[in-house]
C-alpha cells in the first residue's frame, strides 16, 4: 500500500525500526513526542499506549502491509487476520487461550477455510503489529517445529495454517513431551547442584518431586 507524499507535513525521514520500503504515515507519540507509525497502538520508543489511533486505522500485516481484518472464530474469539496472506495476529492473552490444553482438546477440527499456502521464503524478521519492534522467532513448545514470530510484550504473528499446526501439536500431547524434556533437564541441573553444594537430604527431596509425574504414570524406574 502506498501513501501519497504530498499529504501531511510530517517529515518521512525517520528510519523506523522494521520499516518497509513503502512510505509510512507517521505521527507524534502522545507521550514522548517521537515520530511513530500511525498504525501502531503502542509507541516503539517509550511503550506508551496511544489513545487516538484515528479510529478507522486498523493494524497492518507485517508481511503484506495491508490492513488486517477482524476474524471471529466459532469460539467467539476475535483475531486480526490478513486478507491477503491469511496470517493472523493474536494478542498475548488470545494466544494463551488458543493454546490452552483444555481449549484444544475440546475443539473439533478447525475449519480449513482460512488455511492457505504457508508463506515461505528466506528467514525474515517482521515487526510487531502493535509496537513495530522486530519480533523474535521461536520454536513453539521448543520441539513442535512451528516457528512463531513473537513480541514478548504484545503477542504473536502466525502465518497461515500455523495456529492449526500448533493446536494439532498440543492435541497430540506435544506439550507433555516438551515438559518431560524440561523435567529431565531440570533434574540433571539439580543433580549437578547437589554435587556442588552437598546438601543431600534437601536434594533427594527435590528429585522425588521431579520424579513424581513419572512415578504416577509409568511406575518407578
Ligand atoms: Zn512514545
Ligand atoms: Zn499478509
Ligand atoms: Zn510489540
Amino acid at each position: 500500500m502506498f501513501f501519497c507524499h504530498c499529504k501531511g507535513n510530517l517529515p518521512e525521514k525517520g528510519n523506523i525500526m522494521g520499516a518497509s520500503k513503502a512510505a509510512k504515515k507517521t505521527k507524534k507519540c502522545e507521550h514522548c513526542g517521537k515520530n511513530m507509525n500511525v498504525r501502531y497502538s503502542i509507541c516503539p520508543h517509550c511503550g506508551g499506549q496511544q489513545h487516538e489511533t484515528g479510529g478507522s486505522l486498523t493494524p497492518e500485516c507485517p508481511r503484506c502491509k495491508v490492513g488486517l481484518e477482524l476474524l471471529v472464530t466459532d469460539d467467539g474469539e476475535e483475531y486480526d487476520i490478513c486478507p491477503q496472506c491469511n496470517g493472523v495476529w493474536l494478542d498475548r492473552d488470545e494466544f494463551r487461550r488458543a493454546t490452552m490444553e483444555r481449549t484444544v482438546y475440546r475443539k473439533v477440527k478447525t475449519g480449513d477455510e482460512y488455511i492457505k499456502n504457508p508463506v515461505r521464503g528466506p528467514v525474515e524478521y517482521i515487526p510487531c503489529v502493535r509496537c513495530g519492534k522486530l519480533m523474535n522467532r521461536r520454536n513453539f513448545g521448543k520441539i513442535s517445529g512451528v516457528i512463531i514470530d513473537r513480541c514478548s510484550k504484545h503477542g504473536v504473528w502466525l502465518d497461515a495454517g500455523e495456529l492449526e499446526k500448533i493446536q494439532h501439536f498440543i492435541a497430540d500431547g506435544g506439550l507433555d513431551r516438551s515438559r518431560d524434556r524440561e523435567i529431565a533437564k531440570n533434574r540433571a541441573a539439580i543433580k549437578e547442584l547437589a554435587i556442588n553444594v552437598d546438601q543431600n537430604t534437601f536434594t533427594v527431596r527435590l528429585l522425588h518431586f521431579w520424579n513424581f509425574k513419572r512415578l504416577l504414570f509409568r511406575g518407578w524406574r
